[in-house]
């Protein structure tokens, strides 16, 4: 029976469902999760990341954490962690880079913090030669805490579920995932709530609302407060708190129904970065955002990129389209944001926010 089938059978025996629990089943579902059965990262497959457009994201982003350990005062054991590492071609750029300063490899354990086992296979085999041997974690809270946490993620925090409430006449109501006359899922209300909490907004207006988003904020920072360390939490998402419905289901590189094929999509929601950075702060780490532009650009990309165009001319063209498409703000580089969270010097690109 498909993950659609058995929804309408949970949802007509035991009622509509939220928003962020229909993701949660979508992503997660052990028989037909999208992560859990066929996620499929790439050209080939449902969507590209930065890593995967050039290798310049992986290798400035390898840099940043050397310079950020030094920083630190170059501890003598770190936990260099990645959460969602995906295919794992950012981690291997990442690792690349980070051979120019061998005390660091020398210094850190790596973790990765991935639920899919498919991706776990994939992971294990592209890193197979990189210089330090990854571990697992099905979550931050299974890593080591008694050492420097440095933890990068890349289009994590979008796989992490949304609630949505959406403003009616009445007052607001969350939106949830029901069943239609005709017996397919359909997007409902639930009944009113109190009005605490809410924007002032024009009817039809939607907010989201991502605890999962918040407690890996609250518990990476909570982690840095107590062991020190930084994080980079790179996803299209706000900067500003605001109103709109951005549940996203993307199949072969297209949009497609949320609804319509349950499993068979990445499902995503933008990051909520100005809860993700009050969570931090509460358990209390610093935090910092830039647009994912202004962020590689304080790193050097258009230096790097530079140079990688004199040692390749042949592909000149090709490396000013990647570099445009990071940091255009058209393209990834107002849409997508970088926050920092850390505890001690700021790290490199956050000093002057
Ligand atoms: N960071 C990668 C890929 C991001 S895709 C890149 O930049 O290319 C999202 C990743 O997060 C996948 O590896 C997925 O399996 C993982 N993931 C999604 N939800 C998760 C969760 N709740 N816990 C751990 N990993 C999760």
């Amino acid at each position: 029976m498909s993950l659609g089938d058995r929804l309408r059978g949970e949802i007509a025996a035991g009622g509509p469902i939220s928003v962020a629990d229909f993701m949660s089943r979508c992503l997660h579902d052990p028989q037909d999760g999208y992560y859990a059965t066929r996620p499929a990262i790439g050209a080939a497959g449902d969507f590209i990341t930065a890593a995967q457009v050039s290798q310049m994201f992986g290798e400035l982003i390898g840099l940043w954490l050397v310079e950020t350990w030094r920083r630190l005062g170059a501890p003598a054991r770190a936990i260099l962690a990645e959460a969602g590492p995906g295919d794992a071609t950012l981690m291997d750029d990442i690792l690349r880079a980070a051979r120019l300063d061998p005390a660091f490899l020398a210094a850190c354990e790596l973790w990765l913090v991935e639920t899919s086992a498919p991706l776990r296979r994939l992971q294990a085999e592209r890193l197979a030669r990189a210089p330090l041997t990854p571990r697992w974690a099905g979550a931050v809270a299974e890593i080591p805490g008694d050492a420097p946490l440095l933890l990068i993620a890349n289009e994590f925090l979008d796989c992490l579920p949304a609630r949505q409430f959406q403003r009616t006449r009445e007052g607001w109501a969350e939106r949830r995932v029901g069943l239609d006359s005709k017996g397919d899922l359909a997007f409902g209300l639930g009944p009113p709530l109190p009005r605490g909490g809410f924007p002032d907004a024009p009817p039809g207006s939607v907010v989201e609302r991502s605890l999962p988003q918040e407690a890996f904020a609250a518990e990476v920072g909570a982690r840095i407060a107590a062991a020190g360390g930084a994080a980079l939490l790179i996803d299209y998402g706000r900067a500003a708190p605001g109103v709109g419905d951005t549940l996203q289901a993307l199949a072969g590189h297209r949009k497609a129904d949320p609804l319509a094929a349950p499993g068979s999509a990445d499902l995503t929601v933008h990051a909520d970065f100005p809860a993700v950075q009050a969570a931090a702060r509460a358990a209390g780490a610093e935090a910092g955002l830039l647009s994912q532009g202004e962020f590689l650009r304080r790193l050097g990309v258009e230096t790097r990129a530079r140079r990688l165009a004199e040692a390749h001319p042949e592909r000149a063209g090709q490396i000013a389209r990647q570099l445009a498409r990071l940091v255009a703000p058209d393209q990834m580089g107002e849409l997508f944001k970088a926050a920092a969270l850390w505890r001690g010097p700021a790290p490199p690109g956050f000093e002057s926010l």
